[in-house]
């Protein structure tokens, strides 16, 4: 399978190429120059199967020039090992239609195992078979960190910062962070908020003389592999609730866009998804933009379930990609005018996004009484960012089609907003629960280009 950008303009990579660089060098986001299509009974081969199994049949037509079966097979098995379920994504029923896709069971709580560990295991082989070693850089509004720093910590061939928002993550997402001791990882709090770090990686990457210094790589949504790891769990939960000969719709609580658009490519693979719902928080430039209100930036306003608190969405410029028929330039010309503060979206593009998507904003409110109804009616205790996905999944759901909500993260990584909704308290798992007493390590850092590359090249030549 040969990559290629959404912008049109940089060389078409394998697999493998794609997932090491992160960025293509025109500022697009790879993409498979072909989307593979499992028939109806390759689908329907799937239930039943083990998670790893599924996840090997799934994603090999993505990788296969890149990787031995049975080395993709063992790199699957290692990478899910660590999770502490061994259904990996189980499935709950909240009520008669609707359930939650439990995404929480891996090292750090929320979805992003899924797609960091497995991409952990893929540039540890890779790399070890050129004799390479590269520098991860990574902006994180907390679980993207957390799940590097866990996934990459003790690979010799690779060196992590991960830069996050100083005072703007969790406590818990914080310590996962910066309690790891092993010396190739470390945690850089920046002056600003998560959108100045996702734009100081951008700019990074746009600084070539840095970039190929210190052999930059990117594991950020942005990264194809963390998408394709992504795809599985659709897949998963579809299938145990009776496809490809049933319908199911998914509702998503969505930031940077990778994880719903990881359902828009299982759709286009073939599986029976109805409707794909885009849940966000305040922080709602996707629910304005499906609106037709066009794609123009906010100010990013800071919540209770704050890994969606985004307003430019990276993963949405793949989507925008296959709205405008694939048309790189177009999608270029965009991505230009987004830098002076957003664009509209031309009608034909609108009319395709609304052939897959629906869209919904939960407020802050909204938010706490659904953990408290969700805890009520259910018995589930949720994180808010899986209530952000409850709610809008309520207002969307049709009687004839099963809703599937994505838990996000567990409710233990957001102790304060679940306890101030539920007066519930919510434990870590036990596996975990030394966390408070690990010492942290920590570098605070300003929000400027030049100080963070300085920080890098030091630390790294040291
Ligand atoms: C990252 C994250 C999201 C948003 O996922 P995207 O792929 O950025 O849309 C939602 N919930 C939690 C808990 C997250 O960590």
């Amino acid at each position: 399978m040969k990559y290629i950008s959404t912008r049109g303009q940089a060389p078409e990579l394998t697999f493998e190429e794609a997932m090491l660089t992160g960025l293509a060098r025109d500022g697009g986001l790879y993409l498979p120059a072909e989307i593979p299509v499992m028939t109806h009974d390759e689908i329907a081969a799937l239930a039943g199967q083990p998670y790893e199994e599924i996840a090997f049949r799934v994603m090999w037509p993505y990788v296969s020039g890149s990787f031995a079966e049975d080395e993709f097979k063992a790199i699957i098995g290692r990478a899910y090992e660590g999770f502490g379920h061994d259904a990996r994504a189980p499935l709950k029923q909240l009520n008669e239609n609707h359930f939650l896709l439990e995404l929480f069971h891996g090292p750090t709580l929320a979805f992003k195992d899924f797609a960091m560990q497995l991409i952990g295991q893929l540039f540890q082989v890779a790399l070890k078979r050129r004799g390479d070693r590269v520098t991860i850089v990574g902006a994180t509004s907390g679980d993207t960190g957390s799940a590097a720093i866990e996934a990459f910590r003790g690979l010799d061939a690779v060196d992590v910062f991960i830069l996050f928002p100083h005072g703007r993550v969790s406590e818990v997402q914080r310590r996962q962070m910066t309690t790891p001791a092993d010396s190739n990882v470390s945690a850089l709090a920046v002056d600003g908020d998560f959108d100045d770090c996702q734009a100081a990686l951008k700019d990074m990457f746009n600084d070539f003389d840095f970039r190929d210094g210190v052999k930059l790589a990117g594991v950020n949504s942005i990264n194809f592999a963390r998408v394709l790891a992504q795809i599985v769990y659709y897949f998963s939960a579809a299938v145990s609730l009776g496809a490809p000969h049933r319908k199911v719709s998914f509702t998503v609580p969505t930031g940077n866009f990778g994880d719903i658009f990881a359902g828009y490519l299982a759709k286009r693979m073939g599986l029976p998804i109805d409707r794909l719902v885009v849940a966000t928080n305040q922080n709602d430039i996707l629910h304005r933009c499906l609106s037709g209100e066009g794609y123009f930036k906010g100010d990013t306003i800071p919540s209770i379930s704050p890994s969606m608190d985004i307003q430019v969405s990276s993963n949405f410029e793949r989507a925008l990609y296959y709205a405008y028929g694939e048309d790189g330039n177009a999608i270029a010309q965009l991505m230009d005018e987004l830098k002076q503060g957003g664009f509209s979206v031309s009608q034909g593009a609108m009319e395709a996004l609304r052939e897959s998507f629906d869209s919904g904003r939960v407020s802050e409110e909204e938010t706490l009484a659904t953990i408290r109804s969700t805890l009520t009616h259910s018995a589930e205790l949720v994180c808010p960012h899986t209530a952000v996905g409850i709610k809008v999944a309520e207002d969307h759901r049709a009687a004839d089609v099963p809703m599937i909500t994505l838990a996000t993260a567990h409710p233990a990584k957001f102790p304060a907003a679940v306890e101030k909704a539920s007066d519930v308290h919510p434990p870590l798992p036990s596996r975990m629960s030394d966390l408070y007493e690990r010492p942290e390590r920590v570098t605070r850092i300003a929000n400027d280009l030049g100080a963070l590359e300085d920080h890098i090249k030091r630390h790294i030549a040291e």
